[in-house]
């Protein structure tokens, strides 16, 4: 009983206060920018990470690929391709996106440096995001996997060991040119393997190159995807993108 008696002064100040916290939150403006939002648009999320998203292209998904030239010359098994004898292409064009590759480097280590497990997912056709077995295997960093080719390492090594499923997911932004060739705003692309960044939003110096500094050239926007034939059986698998359209507002008047 005392120790009831004790605490309601106490409870009585915490009703007080309460209140003076809520008269305060009423005397309080919300900020509206004037800028008018459209709705975003709803899209379906895949039912667990990795799987496409309702809105995105299947570029391969692990029956044929159709849907890249050259992709008759890649075996395909048990879901996933086999790269062999040439680079392929996807057929259609992509501007700025995010693109789900998965890939495995070969589970019978062959080689060293660059000549072990090497591909490549060429952004644009001519930006090289590395595919590599970089698990326990030097080469020049700038060449390892994630890397953009020979214009910067990843910020850390995440590889997986060779046989095992990897992932890139890819945000890409399409370098912007003036007229007369000259870059209006440099390509940009951000990296996460195996749900780790790798590459944060780096601006791309150009294409990239084996023998030859790194250099733009003047292209359209929508460029197609190239996977890359490095004579190393790596495989791919769950190969989907979203083209980005970014959200604009309306100021008023
Ligand atoms: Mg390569």
């Amino acid at each position: 009983m005392i120790r009831n008696k004790l605490l309601r002064p106490a409870a009585v100040g915490a009703v007080v206060l309460a209140a003076v916290a809520a008269n305060v939150l009423a005397l309080q403006k919300e900020y509206k920018s004037g800028i008018i939002w459209p709705e975003p648009r709803v899209v379906a999320p895949g039912e667990k990470p990795g799987d496409p998203p309702a809105d995105a292209v299947i570029l391969f998904d692990g029956k044929d690929l159709s849907k890249w030239n050259g992709g008759e010359k890649w075996k395909i098994e048990n879901g996933y391709a086999i790269v062999q004898k040439s680079d392929i292409t996807t057929k259609d064009s992509f501007g700025d996106y995010q693109l789900h590759v998965e890939f495995a480097t070969p589970e019978k280590v062959t080689g060293s440096s660059q000549g072990r497990g090497n591909s490549g997912v060429f952004l644009a056709n001519r930006y090289e995001v590395q595919v590599l077995d970089s698990y326990d295997n030097k080469t020049y960093f700038d060449g390892q996997c994630g890397s953009l080719y020979k214009q910067t390492p990843p910020m850390v090594n995440v590889c997986r060991k060779p046989g095992e499923w990897q992932t890139y997911d890819i945000i890409f932004e399409s370098p912007r040119f003036e007229d007369d060739g000259k870059v209006a705003k440099p390509g940009i692309v951000t990296v996460i393997q195996n749900g780790v960044v790798v590459q944060n939003h780096f601006e791309l110096h150009g294409s990239t190159h084996y023998d030859m500094p790194a250099a733009y050239e003047k292209h359209p926007l929508r460029q197609p995807i190239r996977l890359q034939n490095h004579g190393n059986p790596v495989k791919f698998r769950n190969i989907w993108l979203r083209e980005m359209t970014p959200i604009v507002g309306k100021k008023p008047g």
